[in-house]
């Protein structure tokens, strides 16, 4: 749930499963977006290309409704979905609408207990759901606003719903990718200046690619993930263990 395009993290960790022998079904977003994702997903073989608003309750019924007809049961989920108004993704936190602070919330975080609550059922020998956030949801991130708010609740959220669901051995994790250039991405302000900063600062001195989340995403989907649940794993060049820049005075 969430490819776009073909820049999609969505889609980076749709291509690793599918080279690791995964059968996947696909949601997009209206019309629209129906045209880019439905030759995506026809390429690597995909036959369930469903429309799914996650602000809709009765468009998530019919997701998985859908899903169980066809196949009865489910592996895995991966939620990578997140809206904001971009009018609120710069300038100050303080300025957040009601409006826009209850739909960013809805859309970014409260679809990932709605969308658990339909698949679960279908999780008969257990599961693996994973969603995306950012660092933004820990520390500051200028013009993140609203939207490291709705991901410091949806982190919130992959915690308790690791813990009611691990007796049915449902994991439920998280991975907090670096900055990429991707549709969603574009809505926030200076984003070119933070994949400058993320480039310059973290350890790996580079930004990192949708393969890569694509290829962490495929750990903690699959059985090689199996000892992980309630997590929220960095794939972010490991930025967010610096805790103070080098400056020349600092370096030897
Ligand atoms: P993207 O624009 O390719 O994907 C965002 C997806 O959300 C789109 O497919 C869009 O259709 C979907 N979406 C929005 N509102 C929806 C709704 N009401 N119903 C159903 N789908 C809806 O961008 P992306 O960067 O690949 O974003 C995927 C996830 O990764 C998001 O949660 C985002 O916050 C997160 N993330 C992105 C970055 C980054 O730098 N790009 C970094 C960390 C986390």
């Amino acid at each position: 749930m969430g490819v776009a395009n073909e820049r999609s993290i969505a889609w980076g960790i749709a291509k690793a499963c599918h080279d690791h022998g995964a059968e996947m079904a696909f949601t997009f977003q209206g019309e629209a977006l129906e045209r880019r994702v439905r030759p995506l997903a026809s390429s690597i073989g995909a036959k369930i290309i469903l429309p799914c608003d996650v602000t809709d309750a009765k468009s998530i019924d019919a997701s998985f409704a859908e899903i169980e007809k066809q196949w009865g049961e489910l592996d895995f989920v991966v939620h990578a979905i997140a809206f904001s108004n971009k009018d609120e993704l710069r300038g100050r936190y303080l300025d957040t609408t009601p409006e826009n602070f209850a739909l960013t919330m809805n859309v970014s975080c409260y679809s990932l207990t709605a969308v658990a609550q339909r698949a679960v059922p279908l999780m008969k020998n257990g599961g693996s759901l994973l969603t995306l956030t950012y660092y933004g949801a820990e520390r500051v991130i200028p013009h993140y606003n609203v939207m490291g708010v709705a991901k410091a609740a949806l982190e919130a959220s992959v915690r308790y719903l690791a813990a009611d669901l691990g007796e049915q051995k449902i994991r439920v994790n998280a991975i907090s990718a670096g900055p990429i250039k991707t549709l969603a991405f574009a809505g926030i302000n200076d984003g070119r200046y933070i994949l400058k900063w993320n480039e310059l600062n973290s350890p790996l001195k580079r930004n990192i690619t949708q393969e890569e989340v694509g290829n962490s995403a495929l750990y903690l989907l699959s059985d090689l993930g199996t000892g992980m649940t309630g997590e929220v794993m960095h794939v972010d060049g490991g930025y967010h263990v610096v805790g103070m820049i080098k400056t020349s005075s600092a370096k030897q």
